[in-house]
């Protein structure tokens, strides 16, 4: 398959035309001429395909709220070629059968490439390692190894779990929360939570196991990846571990770059999330964070749940928010109309640097001739209200209904093959 895309902006500079043969960019040019198809992308950025690193597609165990489907879908309008399927389904990704499963579901879906992710601990169960080295060498080819939902707590664990990472040129992705410290929690500590009669989810739960898991990297040599980062205090410590030399990267998602705690106070469910929303403070330390590279890519931490899950009181409401088709929209909200981040900034944190975490060879690559065709197309100077109703996903959760975002997503391409024209979905 040939394709012509006249006029668009490679990270928004000055436009050329690009033409795709073969699932790769054969030629960039000025008025590049084919007998082929032709996309008139005048005013159109391009960036690299967008690769997520933290994403919960539902299936198995949960299809009513999401499967590997509707969850590409959602992925492939967001601007995304790839996706990190994150383990916590039921059965939980802890076993060579489970991964491969989801990675044939995904290769079925044809829309992104869904990496699924392995389990750390069997069952989610924070004793005992799941077959990490099996679940690496399957045809899901595994290097991202997470209990996300579930902190890796006991330090010893954790350790091992690093050490076997390391062999296989892999990473763990800890969702930091010292289970001891939030028992009970449902919001951040401090005035506002006490007002709202809410016990406190305090930051040192977050900062307590990255402050460890940090040093435990060290000792070990390995690779530990932060999901999910919420405080200001995790910026620094990161920071720091940086300076160090540690190997740690870390994600901060959308709703934690724009939304703050003041969200919670009329009680809606659809703002409740794990880690919480913090405060402004916060949230203004994540986006310097993410400027200066301490917090390497924007993950979305997209959690579908259903409407009885969501619609009662906030204290039996799962916590989660969808993310996949608005995230663009929020890095370039808060990031690059605020002069934070640059377009080839944005490809780095959403494309480039998340790629090179997870390993995935042919995603995350430059905007060259002879690289892998996978690209998205947006609009900057479009904007729209969000309409739940209106998303892919299964689920209905969004935090930014109603709320006006710009830029849009208008074409992505997979290797070549549109997975999403004049933002419409293809599959
Ligand atoms: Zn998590």
């Amino acid at each position: 398959m040939t394709l012509l895309l006249k006029g668009a902006r490679p990270y928004g500079e000055d436009a050329v035309d690009i033409l795709v043969k073969d699932g790769v960019i054969a030629a960039i040019g000025e008025s590049l001429s084919t007998t082929a198809d032709t996309i008139d992308a005048t005013g159109l950025v391009v960036l690299p395909g967008l690769v997520d690193l933290h994403t919960h597609l539902r299936e198995p165990g949960r299809e009513d709220t999401e499967t590997v489907l509707t969850g590409s879908r959602a992925a492939a309008l967001g601007g995304f070629t790839a996706v990190h399927a994150m383990a916590n389904t039921d059965p939980v990704a802890d076993t060579a059968g489970v991964v491969e499963q989801v990675w044939r579901l995904g290769n079925d879906a044809g829309l992104v490439d869904v990496v699924p992710v392995g389990a750390v601990t069997v069952g989610l169960g924070g004793e005992q390692l799941a077959e990490l080295g099996a679940m690496a060498d399957s045809a899901a080819r595994v290097r991202v190894f997470s209990d996300d939902g579930k902190c890796v707590s006991d330090p010893a664990l954790m350790r091992r779990a690093l050490e076997y990472v390391k062999a296989l040129d892999g990473v763990v992705a800890q969702h930091a929360e010292e289970p001891r410290l939030p028992v009970g929690a449902q919001m951040p500590g401090g005035a506002r939570s006490a007002r709202l009669g809410l016990t406190g989810w305090p930051a040192v739960a977050e900062e307590a196991i990255i402050a460890r898991d940090v040093l435990l990297a060290e000792h070990v040599g390995a690779r530990l990846h932060v999901c999910h980062v919420s405080t200001a205090g995790s910026v620094e410590l990161i920071r720091w571990a940086k300076s160090r030399g540690v190997q740690v990267t870390a994600e901060v998602t959308p709703h934690h770059l724009l939304l703050t705690d003041a969200q919670a106070e009329g009680y809606d469910a659809t703002f409740k999330v794990n880690p919480p929303l913090r405060t402004a403070e916060d949230v203004a330390a994540l986006r310097a964070g993410l400027a200066d590279g301490t917090i390497d890519a924007v993950a979305t931490d997209h959690a579908p749940h259903a409407g009885e899950d969501k619609e009662c009181e906030w204290s039996a409401a799962r916590p989660g928010m969808l993310g996949l088709e608005q995230a663009l929209s929020v890095v370039v909200d808060t990031m690059v109309d605020t002069g934070l981040l640059t377009w080839r900034e944005v490809a780095d944190r959403m494309s480039v640097r998340p790629a090179q975490i997870g390993r995935l060879a042919g995603q995350g690559r430059p905007i060259a001739v002879g690289e892998p065709a996978n690209l998205v197309l947006l609009d900057p100077s479009a904007r729209a209200v969000v309409d739940p109703a209106a998303l892919a996903s299964k689920s209905r959760n969004s935090p930014y209904a109603g709320r006006e975002l710009p830029a849009r997503v208008v074409h992505t391409l997979l290797r070549g093959e549109l997975s999403v024209l004049d933002g419409k979905v293809q599959k």
